[in-house]
């Protein structure tokens, strides 16, 4: 059935970005340092050699690491232990302390393997513990990573250290042990690239910036967060094996934590959610105390007033300062013009949209009956207005609905199903979909990247699928993209695709959160004073969306404070009052009720 409604979504866009100039452009940086770094070794400089393998190396964890710090939002920030563990790993198994010798690739595998698994592991009180709380977790790993080094002194050689791998024939010259490198850096930065173009990419930072819309549009965030743990372990397991390939003769102390400051730094100073920032942070850190070699007991002094500096000049950090497409100014008078006669082929037709029942839904924080005995029908192909003054309950029984919060006591259902209380993200999966009171954006990304959020549900493609840029991964993209443009037309924000989130209007973002969830297909849409803070104009032209939407099938629920719009729109009204219901009934019911005219529409 979702194959079908796909398939109705595919309405011409008109004109698409060019996306050849695009890809170039989001392209020359990344061949920029590719062509530098394949024709360093025709300078010959051994030395400058080794810097730029462990450049390589480092980049090999961080760009892994800046899935779960830049993308996810994760402050872990003792990731040196996936580096160690790494090194261990690789370097016990091909010295054969404690099995038989393995040849040094596979050791290298296996430590991947390995990163992998503790990945996961350190990753786990992510889902439990936020900001500082998980970042205490990982620094504590980090030290009993070392101190077991420390201690199993029969396998790992304690404190006097023990050999790290060397690679067979050509890779155990400098050049070729480089070029291995190199070549395994670039994979990463293929393969964490594709991650950030995939719906995986755009859900970790929605989980960073906006979870409670993430987790309405169904990302479930413990899946992705260890999905994200388990793959930047494996990369940093093998950056690990090449590391203590390296340095030829590894001990606890080659880990120190000034290192794990590096590779949290660089992500920061090269800007959250950016693959090429981190990847020069990585660069410029690792490069930077050649430099300063004089100040060399300066250096963690230097780190950090490097990073104050950025922090405090440019917050976006590198990829912000090269994120030149940004900088260019918007036209300064815009329109949205919506076309609600693409709405209908948009959200293909739902006759199997069903009615939304509550039925008296009670819910009580502390002492306070938001919702008190609460009586609701929204049948399909209506609008339904729910009003009443501030703090009367009404976006307290938009979370109810959205399974945010759950009810004391009563009952809640869609078409003939009950649906359990709780359990958000399996909202979408109902096709109920929402806006909310202040727009839940994710300001760094572009506006189409926001509204591609809503269809994340109709992806097919696994996170390996899309790592790998496998077809069905191409699909997906192709499928969502055009949908999200299309949507964007409809909502009459096209030509903002483009632009970061954060640059937009107030109204321009109301506007595109429905587009958002419009990219759901829903059988049924909550709208959460989406005229508040709209023109005359733009609420008219509002209205006229909103219609359109119900007359394609879905029931809308509408929480509004303009009397002029629920009265144009509404086919029926709920007055909430204190949580209770003050009045029911169409609009001219409403609009003479005594009451409600005296308590809440004034004269
Ligand atoms: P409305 O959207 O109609 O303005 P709300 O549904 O936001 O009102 O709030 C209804 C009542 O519930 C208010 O008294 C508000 O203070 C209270 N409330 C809402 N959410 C919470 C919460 N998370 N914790 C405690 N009280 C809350
Ligand atoms: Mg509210």
């Amino acid at each position: 059935m979702t194959d079908t409604r796909l398939a109705t979504t595919a309405v011409p866009v008109g004109e698409n970005p060019p996306r050849v100039a695009a890809r170039l452009e989001a392209l020359w940086p990344y061949l920029a340092i590719g062509a530098a770094a394949v024709a360093l070794p025709l300078t010959g400089d051994t030395y400058w050699g080794i810097i730029a393998t462990r450049a390589c190396i480092y980049w090999i964890l961080v760009a892994g690491l800046n899935l779960v710090v830049g993308f996810a939002g994760q402050i872990a920030i003792g990731w040196v232990a996936l580096l160690t563990l790494g090194a261990y790993t690789a370097s016990v198994l091909t010295a054969g302390t404690a099995t038989p010798a393995l040849p040094p690739f596979a050791a290298l595998i296996v430590a991947g393997v390995a990163g992998a698994i503790f990945g996961l592991v350190v990753g786990l009180p992510a889902l439990r513990l936020r900001t500082f709380y998980f970042a205490m977790t990982t620094l504590g790993f980090a030290t009993i990573v070392t101190q077991i080094a420390l201690a199993w002194q029969s396998v790992t050689g304690g404190g006097i250290g023990v050999p790290g791998p060397e690679f067979p024939g050509w890779f155990s010259t400098p050049w070729g042990f480089y070029y291995l490198c190199l070549a395994l850096a670039a994979i990463c930065t293929w393969m964490t690239a594709n991650i950030a173009a995939s719906r995986f990419g755009r859900s970790l930072i929605a989980v960073r910036d906006a979870e409670v819309a993430a987790e309405a549009f169904g990302i479930f965030r413990p899946t992705l967060l260890l999905t994200v743990f388990l793959f930047s372990g494996a990369v940093a397991g093998v950056a690990g094996g090449m590391f203590a390939s390296l340095q030829s003769y590894i001990t606890p102390d080659a880990f120190t934590f000034d290192l794990s400051v590096l590779f949290f730094i660089a992500i920061l100073i090269g800007g959250r959610g950016s693959i090429i920032g981190p990847m020069l942070g990585t660069i410029i850190l690792t490069v930077l105390p050649e430099f300063a070699a004089p100040l060399v007991a300066w250096s963690t002094f230097l780190y950090a007033a490097l990073l104050l500096l950025i922090v405090l000049l440019i917050p976006g950090g590198i990829a912000d300062l090269i994120d030149f497409k940004n900088r260019r100014p918007l036209e300064r008078h815009r329109e949205i013009a919506p076309r609600p006669e693409m709405i209908g082929p948009l959200i293909g037709h739902t006759a199997a949209a069903k009615s939304l029942t509550l039925e008296n839904i009670a819910l009580s924080f502390g002492g306070v009956r938001a919702i008190d005995g609460l009586d609701l029908e929204v049948r399909p192909g209506e609008v339904h207005g729910l009003i009443g003054p501030n703090g009367s309950g009404k976006t307290t029984t938009l979370n109810v609905i959205s399974g945010y919060y759950a009810p004391d006591h009563g009952a809640l259902r869609l078409g003939g199903d009950t649906l359990a209380p709780g359990g958000a993200h399996l909202r979408a999966g109902r096709r109920i979909a929402r806006t909310f009171q202040t727009p839940r954006l994710i300001g760094a990304a572009s506006v189409l990247e926001n509204v591609m959020i809503g269809g994340t549900i109709d992806g097919h493609a696994s996170f390996a699928e899309s790592l790998l840029t496998l077809p069905r991964h191409r699909r997906d993209e192709r499928v969502l993209r055009d949908a999200a443009m299309a949507t964007l037309t409809a909502v009459g924000l096209e030509p903002l695709a483009g632009v970061r989130a954060d640059r937009l209007q107030h109204s321009e973002l109301r506007f595109m959160e429905i587009a958002r969830a419009l990219m759901l297909r829903p059988d049924f849409l909550m709208l959460d004073e989406p005229a508040a803070g709209l023109s005359a104009e733009e609420i008219k032209r509002l209205g006229t969306l909103i219609v359109a939407i119900t007359r394609a099938g879905p029931g809308v629920l509408l929480v509004e404070h303009h009397a002029d719009l629920i009265f144009d729109i509404c086919d029926h009204v709920t007055v909430l009052n204190l949580g209770k219901i003050l009045a029911a009934g169409t609009p001219a019911e409403i609009r003479s009720h005594r009451e409600v005219v005296s308590a809440y529409l004034g004269a």
